[in-house]
């Protein structure tokens, strides 16, 4: 049996390894991007070193000579997938969610509004990747919009002083944009309160750890009753002791990040450096309505931090509603011999582990539903990519890039540095 999977993140990764391992099933990985590990390398901040570390464990799953890296080929360009399912018994769709959600509000298209999904692959170095280097030198108020942990990571990344992030593998020009950054304030805006917000509290405390940096939070907007707030649940309860605490400090440095808990965006405009946002509350019957107060907050760059979106896949139904691919026991509803895990099955929520359970619950329904293998031999697709001129990136053709990126980051006294343009990671990957 020889099965497909489409998307290298944490996902794809652990359905292959269960494959292969379990099920000694042949498993070939693709992603469009020429180096695997998707949100681990495209996701976790520079400065989360452990978490990017799971990389180290998840490239195992390759050491496994049932297990190929097929990197640099875009299903629905460079092959479909109907021939993905022409050539394999299954197909294992784990491509994730990596669209940007809008506000839907007036002056959110202006230049310097932009999405933290956007910002986040600048400073992970994704090769897509717009250039924020210069929206940095001309601000100093940022206004992170969302209560999450992709809101946390955004608003260290801009605050924390760069001799902190000096030994992480971000890329050198990220690194030197934010050693030039003028950012003195980072102002979280969420619509709901400190009760409602998804922050892990391992995540959030880190911010009231930046050296150089008070964290502002106005204890009106804290509940008096953290039990009955939190209503059981330990993280929320966790949470609102760590904001308690912060409530209660003396501002004492010259840069700041603020929360500012109520408020609902309701329009920018940057050219005047303001974020107007509706004051809320929440009623007796727990629903979110304005106060009819409005609030102006500084804000010379937007970054929305909403929440990610997942997109369809010429030949795979897709369900424009949910963004993800409708699915019955991860089993593709309307294509056969296709499976789903991860982000693209459940939307965007959920740690590094969760994809864990969810791939392997996928693999094994895939693996009760096989029949006799039908699929051509790996030569033969490798045989269609090459008569396409599609520069496929192996294993090997990652250790290259790994190896480069370690020798780059110890020439700069760094353990590693991310190389972030596309056609240097093929050319090294093809040891060219
Ligand atoms: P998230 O946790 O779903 O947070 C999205 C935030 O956007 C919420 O506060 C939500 O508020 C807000 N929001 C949505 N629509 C809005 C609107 N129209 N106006 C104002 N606010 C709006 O998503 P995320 O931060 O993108 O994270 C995605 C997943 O990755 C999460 O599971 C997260 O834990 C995980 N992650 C983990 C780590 C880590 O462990 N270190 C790091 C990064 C990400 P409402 O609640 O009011 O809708």
């Amino acid at each position: 049996m020889r099965v497909a999977v489409v998307g290298a993140g944490p996902s794809g990764i652990y359905a292959a390894e269960h494959l292969a391992s379990e099920y000694q099933v042949e498993v070939d990985v693709y992603d469009s991007l020429p180096v695997p590990f998707g949100l681990v390398r495209y996701g976790v901040a520079p400065d989360h070193v452990s978490i990017r570390s799971v990389r180290d464990k998840l490239a195992q799953t390759f050491e496994n000579p049932m297990v190929r890296f097929r990197g640099n080929v875009s299903i629905g360009r460079d092959v479909s997938a109907e021939e993905l399912q022409e050539h394999y018994d299954a197909v294992v769709y784990t491509y994730g969610a990596s669209l940007d959600r809008e506000l839907g509000i007036p002056g959110e298209d202006h230049q310097m509004s932009i999405a933290a999904t956007a910002f986040v692959r600048w400073y992970t170095g994704h090769p897509d990747a717009i250039d924020f280097s210069e929206y940095l030198t001309s601000t100093a108020d940022v206004a992170v919009i969302g209560l999450g942990n992709v809101a946390v990571d955004v608003t260290r990344i801009l605050i924390k002083p760069v001799a902190e992030l000096d030994q992480t593998d971000i890329p050198q020009h990220v690194l030197d944009a934010l050693a030039r950054s003028t950012v003195r304030r980072v102002h979280v805006v969420g619509r709901r309160g400190p009760a409602h917000a998804t922050f892990t509290t391992k995540e959030l405390k880190e911010l009231g750890e930046i050296p150089g940096v008070d964290v502002i939070v106005n204890p009106a907007d804290l509940p008096t009753d953290i039990a009955q707030a939190s209503a059981g649940n330990k993280i929320v309860a966790r949470n609102l002791d760590v904001m308690t605490e912060w409530s209660q400090r003396e501002p004492e440095a010259d840069k700041s990040i603020e929360f500012h808990f109520y408020c609902a965006p309701e329009s920018m405009d940057l050219e005047s450096g303001v974020l107007r946002v509706n004051t809320m509350k929440i009623d007796q019957e727990g629903r979110l309505g304005p106060t009819g107060e409005k609030k102006e907050i500084s804000s010379d760059l937007v970054i929305r931090s909403i929440g990610y979106r997942g997109e369809g896949l010429p030949g795979v139904p897709f369900d424009q509603a949910t963004n993800v691919i409708p699915s019955l026991e991860s089993a593709v509803i309307g294509l056969e011999h296709s499976y789903v895990a991860g982000w693209i099955k459940r939307g965007p929520s959920g740690i590094i582990g969760t994809n864990k359970k969810d791939a392997v619950s996928c693999i094994n329904t895939l693996v009760a539903g096989r029949n006799e293998s039908s699929a051509t031999s790996a030569e033969q697709i490798d045989q269609l990519l090459a008569d396409r001129n599609v520069a496929v990136i192996d294993f090997d053709g990652w250790k290259r890039i790994e190896a480069h990126e370690k020798k780059l980051g110890q020439s700069r006294g760094r353990e590693r540095t991310t190389v972030h343009n596309l056609d240097e990671l093929i050319r090294i990957g093809l040891g060219l």
